[in-house]
């Protein structure tokens, strides 16, 4: 028995947790938390559809929350077996899950304490301290070396492209003498990417979970370094302030690179550049011990320094230090998170600065359906934060360009590579939309079934 189940990045982008069920044995890939629209949030408190106890092993592509964020949750729940990740991703998890419940606790405080929640008290999905257990339970597998999960069970890291440590999984199941591989593209990342390296290609798999975030989008070809530099004059120019908000692993860093570089370059003035993220400021250091991920370019430009740390960046580490922001005048770059605005110092900064129209706020990543980072970017004129109204008054501006996401050109170029058609493909982590467009062109290309689950959905794979 073989079977694959949906518990989440089901026609969404957040929550991807794939079940298999092979022989007896139960692996989820990736356990992330859902993001974005109250529905959406609900599902977390759900029951998880198995025992968790009854789980034999977790296998993570990536660090970022919408895939590793529920793994807390589930160890309360008796959830006991291994959580397979690459080194680097464990490095950052060790930053990014107790942030997360860090963030979850303070939330619950700040909704008890301006009465917002509908829950009365409103409770932590899980705490700082239930978050750090996790770490107890990774074990880091390296790209290229095949893991043995069982006699009949193996799997594989291959690079994703999308953030430090991103990997896709390619799981091989033997049984009388045959192979069936499964390959998950987790979040299948850009060649272009700067700092780590590409994604790598695949020639053949059974069954193909692939990711579909931009199924039917074509990211802007733009020069991502002119794009900044005209938005960054007109900034100088109104004496406002821009504000980015970013993931603080991965967007981040990237962001942080091209600034350098229009820094070093004298395209832009010398300006503060405040990175106010305690996880994005440990962030960087992680991002820079880790040579072996690194793309040429940026092995290059770590011969002299970490790249990432110097320039006019000033990390921002204290609370005070960020509040302190609010006071400064003057032409400035904030950088801070998280980058969907579910929390974060990010949301004080934009409750400050979107009643200005003299700031700019730059969404460079995906905003899921439903999210305060969605409704801003498609030009709501007052939002909701923290229970208070705030007026946008502030110029928005969206940079697809700079996605950790394929988009969908680039997803089609990384399918063209597989010589022996998947019998079924899987589009994941995409809203329907997107995998409608995905579906379609794909159909043209190759002739494996294309599928799009639904949530909770299950499938006979053998
Ligand atoms: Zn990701």
């Amino acid at each position: 028995m073989f079977t694959l189940q949906f518990l989440g990045a089901a026609q969404t982008v957040t929550g991807s947790r794939f079940l298999l069920q092979i022989d007896g044995k139960r692996l989820l890939l990736d356990c992330g938390l859902f993001q974005g629209g109250r529905a959406l949030r609900e599902r977390n408190w759900e029951p998880f559809p198995i025992s968790p106890e009854h789980l034999d092993g977790v296998v993570l592509t990536h660090a970022h929350i919408d895939h590793s964020g529920y793994l807390p949750r589930l160890i309360k729940e008796g959830f006991r077996g291994p959580v397979y990740c690459t080194p680097a991703t464990a490095d950052l998890l060790s930053l990014l899950l107790p942030d997360s419940g860090y963030l979850q606790e303070r939330d619950a405080a700040f909704a008890n304490k301006k009465k917002y929640s509908r829950h009365d008290p409103a409770l932590p999905l899980y705490t700082e301290a239930e978050a750090r257990e996790v770490l107890k339970s990774l074990k880091t597998v390296p790209y290229h070396q095949t893991s043995r999960l069982s006699d009949r069970l193996s799997f594989e890291y291959l690079h994703a492209g999308h953030i430090l440590g991103s990997a896709m999984i390619r799981l091989n199941y033997k049984r009388k003498g045959a192979e069936t591989v499964l390959f998950s593209t987790g979040d299948l990342g850009r060649s272009d990417q700067p700092v780590i390296k590409n994604p790598e290609t695949i020639e053949q798999a059974d069954f193909l979970l692939l990711e579909s975030t931009y199924g039917n989008r074509i990211h802007e070809d733009n020069d991502i370094l002119s794009y900044l530099q005209a938005l960054i004059a007109q900034v100088v120019q109104s004496g406002g302030s821009l504000i980015i908000p970013a993931f603080a692993i991965g967007r981040s860093q990237s962001v942080l690179y091209f600034l350098r570089q229009l820094e070093e370059a004298g395209r832009i003035p010398a300006m503060p550049i405040f990175l106010d993220s305690p996880m994005a400021v440990s962030a960087v250091s992680v991002y820079c011990s880790h040579l072996d991920e690194h793309d040429f370019e940026m092995g290059s430009l770590m011969a002299e320094d970490c790249v990432l740390e110097t320039g006019s960046v000033r990390m921002v580490k204290t609370t005070e230090e960020s509040k302190a922001l609010n006071r400064f005048k003057g032409p400035c770059i904030i950088i801070s998170a998280s980058g969907n605005l579910s929390g974060g110092r990010i949301l004080h900064h934009l409750k400050s600065r979107l009643p200005n129209s003299r700031n700019t706020v730059l969404f460079v990543g995906y905003q899921p359906e439903g999210s305060l980072g969605r409704l801003i970017s498609e030009g709501k004129k007052e939002v909701k934060i923290h229970g208070k109204r705030v007026a946008v008054k502030a110029r928005v501006e969206v940079l697809d360009g700079l996605s950790a996401h394929a988009d969908s050109e680039e997803i089609l170029e990384w399918v063209s590579h597989i010589k022996h058609p998947p019998s079924r493909i899987f589009l994941v982590h995409g809203e329907l939309e997107a995998q409608e467009g995905l579906k379609s062109k794909l159909e043209k290309v190759i002739t494996s079934k294309i599928v799009i689950p639904e949530y909770l959905e299950e499938v006979q794979l053998a």
